[in-house]
């Protein structure tokens, strides 16, 4: 049986930290009871830098989330959440923030063992996105409204309104490269919309969640409106997808899984599905550009979480006129990443989240190698390190539009940098993608920045920026990026459906 391997490996792990692992982590969260896998079964989670055993889980498969979606239409349907006030939820959301921002560093740490990412950088971005993501929706619960709709009737006079309710019982699939995060995106306004929940995290990652579900019950959420079912894609995310008694997917990961969701659930039930897919982002640098800020934002853009974000900048377009300029910056930027675990509050960029993953990117720099595009650094696992999962920052330059590496999305610290003419070149080859989740221009013109803003067919644009996010603002993809806007009130819209209601009162 595997054991905890961090306790001699890293001073200062926190002890809650070192008692979940050891053994809490075990097991899952079905109608308010902490549970293991029906089968017994358990998966093992790995620290990344070490390559080590982390702690195990359970795995959970198909009876598994039987029970939870049980759990969650009862609670959907009776006891205390259908007759809570939207102020008593909106309550329950915020203390659940209050109970994750004094713990910060708990889940700071339970992030950087579980998915190799720097601490200093969970303490100060994945945990107080967390916390503030759920102070948005908490304030969104008391705001779900419906209309009064002036209709036409003749001869009668009718009041017709609109309520807008739960969808129901949501199973809810999340991937490794922001565990708590993607928690969050998805438990905030699910919650807020007085809907229950099955949430599956990725078997890479699943620690957080489950110290998140240890919170709950003090928060006031009722036993079986949020239910944590850990285990392996196939099994539980596959019976997620499927279920006849789910109401609505939630999903964010490959484009491939993607598929088979959209097909589990039209083959079932018609579940609502909302997908938050991979990307192969444009960053599009003008020669009128700040190039000192476009080439931190271009660093910043790929590297940011080791290249393990959907919105990755791993295109970079550069003006012709200024790549000599521009390319010699980036390439400083790159070097000068610190390497090392996340534990080490020096590092700036730790190892990927898995040997898979590690596996996958280092395919793609072979196959970019092999078709001839050109490494101005990076290329591999940096020579200090014998083991965890470390990948240089990578830059290809010499890319061509049918290559690998362009096409396709690498999901690690490796940018393509490509010069370009004009800005209708680069408007077309920007676009020339499946993907359509982010872009990003740089730009002093602000008539251009307009025009490509407009242009550009991606969900989120950002300007003279990059990785820019906030839980007001709508985030999701064009294309075979998704569909479905997470953040702001437009995830309403996701977790509720209308319900017209006609009176007649009687004739004039
Ligand atoms: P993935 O397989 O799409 O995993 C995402 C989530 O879906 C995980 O919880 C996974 O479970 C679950 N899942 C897998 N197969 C499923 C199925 N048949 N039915 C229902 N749920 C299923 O992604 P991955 O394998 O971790 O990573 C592969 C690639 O996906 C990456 O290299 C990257 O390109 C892309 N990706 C994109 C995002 C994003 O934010 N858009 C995030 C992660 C990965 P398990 O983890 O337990 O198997
Ligand atoms: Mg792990």
């Amino acid at each position: 049986m595997a054991q905890p391997s961090m306790q001699s490996s890293y001073p200062g792990v926190h002890s809650e930290v070192r008692q979940f692992i050891g053994g809490r982590s075990r097991r899952m969260l079905i109608d308010g009871k902490w549970v293991e896998a029906a089968s017994g079964k358990t998966l093992t989670t790995y620290d990344p830098a070490t390559e080590e055993p982390l702690a195990e889980v359970p795995a959970g498969d198909k009876e598994d989330v039987d029970r939870a979606v049980r759990a969650a239409r009862k609670a959907l349907e009776s006891g205390a959440w259908p007759r809570m006030t939207p102020s008593e939820r909106g309550r329950a959301i915020w203390k659940l923030a209050d109970l994750i921002e004094a713990r910060t560093e708990e889940f700071a740490q339970l992030e950087t063992l579980d998915n190799g990412k720097p601490l200093a950088v969970a303490r100060v971005a994945d945990i107080p996105l967390v916390v503030d993501h759920f102070r948005y929706y908490a304030g969104w619960a008391t705001k779900v409204e419906g209309a009064t709709i002036p209709v036409s009737t003749p001869g009668q006079r009718v009041f017709t309104y609109t309520r807008r309710e739960p969808v129901g019982v949501v199973g809810q699939i999340i991937p490794w490269n922001f565990p708590l995060l993607m928690a969050a995106w998805k438990l905030g306004v699910a919650l807020a919309c007085g809907n229950t929940v099955v949430l599956k995290p990725a078997e890479q990652t699943p620690l957080s969640a489950l110290r998140l579900g240890e919170l709950l019950e003090e928060a006031g959420f009722p036993p079986g409106v949020v239910n944590i079912v850990t285990g392996y894609g196939e099994t539980a995310g596959a019976a997620i997808a499927s279920h006849p008694d789910v109401d609505k997917v939630a999903f964010t990961g490959s484009t491939e899984v993607g598929h088979l969701i959209m097909q589990a659930a039209g083959a079932s039930n018609l579940k609502r599905v909302s997908l938050e897919l991979g990307g192969k982002s444009p960053n599009i640098v003008f020669a009128d550009a700040d190039l000192d800020q476009a080439a931190a934002g271009a660093a910043n853009a790929i590297f940011f979480n080791h290249g393990q974000c959907c919105c990755a900048g791993s295109r970079l377009f550069v003006e012709q006129k200024v790549y000599d300029k521009l390319m010699p910056r980036l390439i400083e930027h790159s070097e000068k990443i610190k390497i090392g675990p996340g534990m080490d509050l020096t590092s700036e960029m730790g190892p990927l989240v898995s040997s898979e993953q590690f596996q996958r990117v280092n395919s793609f720099l072979s196959a970019g190698r092999k078709e001839g595009a050109k490494v101005a650094t990076g290329g591999g696992r940096p020579k200090q390190f014998d083991k965890g999962y470390f990948v240089a920052p990578t830059v290809f330059t010499d890319v061509k539009p049918e290559m690998k590496i362009i096409r396709e999305e690498i999901f690690g610290p490796v940018v393509c940098a490509i010069p370009f003419k004009d800005p209708d070149e680069v408007l077309a080859a920007g676009n020339d993608t499946t993907y359509g989740l982010a872009a990003a221009v740089w730009t002093r013109d602000i008539n251009k920045a307009h025009r490509l803003a407009e242009n550009l067919k991606a969900g989120t644009v950002w300007i003279n920026c990059y990785n820019m996010f906030d839980a007001a603002a709508p985030f999701g993809g064009y294309k075979q990026s998704g569909f479905g806007r997470e953040m702001g009130k437009a995830a309403l819209e996701l977790y509720t459906q209308i319900k017209t209601v006609w009176v007649d009162l009687g004739a004039y």
